[in-house]
């Protein structure tokens, strides 16, 4: 499936909540969303009820969209979960929490997923020592992810040391800023997950 690289705030205003894909300006009171912009197209203001199948395909696109994720991969990632012993809905949700652009966001390292996706393509980061550019890379308990030495000097991760003492890392990771390195402690308990859905509606939605 090909990458949409359409505007981003568009895809918040069709959820209607804010997905934070654009960094700080989410924080903002520019964001569309703050603003209370309608969802996009010629009905977009339109209000109507949304059937039961609607509501949980507009969780799963939610999810989706959060993490940055194509929908091939998506139902591959459900497919695991489905097959794990614990509950499909949270495995979901850890299996996405554990992917190497998802940790560098939250660790702080960038600002959005987006941003830490581009970051992990241009090789700015070592898993356990050695450079991975996977950014759908899934990290283990302890596995320790760090700024590559030679990208430490960047511009942006001056930026992101600055910016760290405005935001609080999970605490499944711990993080140490002046050395631009983070540690997988744990496995994310579902309340440390950050992600705005409904994960039931998304186990019923494939399970029809
Ligand atoms: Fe745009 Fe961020 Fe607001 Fe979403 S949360 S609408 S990406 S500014």
């Amino acid at each position: 499936m090909a990458r949409y690289t359409g505007p981003v705030c568009r895809i918040c205003r069709r959820e209607g909540i804010k997905l934070f894909l654009k960094g700080e300006r989410c924080y903002t009171d520019k964001c569309p969303i703050a603003k209370h912009h309608p969802a996009p197209g010629m009905h977009g203001a339109t209000r109507h009820k949304p059937t039961e199948y609607a509501i949980r395909l507009r969780e799963k696109q939610k999810a989706r969209r959060f993490y940055g994720v194509g929908e091939r991969q998506f139902r591959r990632y459900f497919a695991r979960a489905a097959r794990s012993r614990g509950v499909t809905g949270e495995e979901l949700l850890r299996l996405l929490e554990r992917r190497l652009d998802n940790f560098v966001a939250r660790a702080g390292f960038a600002t959005s997923r987006a941003e830490a996706r581009q970051l992990v393509l241009h090789g700015h980061f070592t898993v356990n020592g050695k450079r991975v550019n996977i950014p759908s890379y899934w990290l283990r308990p302890g596995d320790v992810v760090a700024v590559k030495e030679a990208s430490r000097d960047l511009e942006h991760f001056k930026l992101m040391r600055e910016l760290a003492a405005h935001r609080t890392a999970p605490s499944w990771m711990s993080v140490d800023m002046d050395a631009l390195m983070a540690t997988v402690l744990r496995l994310p308990q579902r309340e440390e997950v950050d992600a705005p859905v409904d994960e039931h509606l998304i186990v019923e939605l494939y399970s029809k």
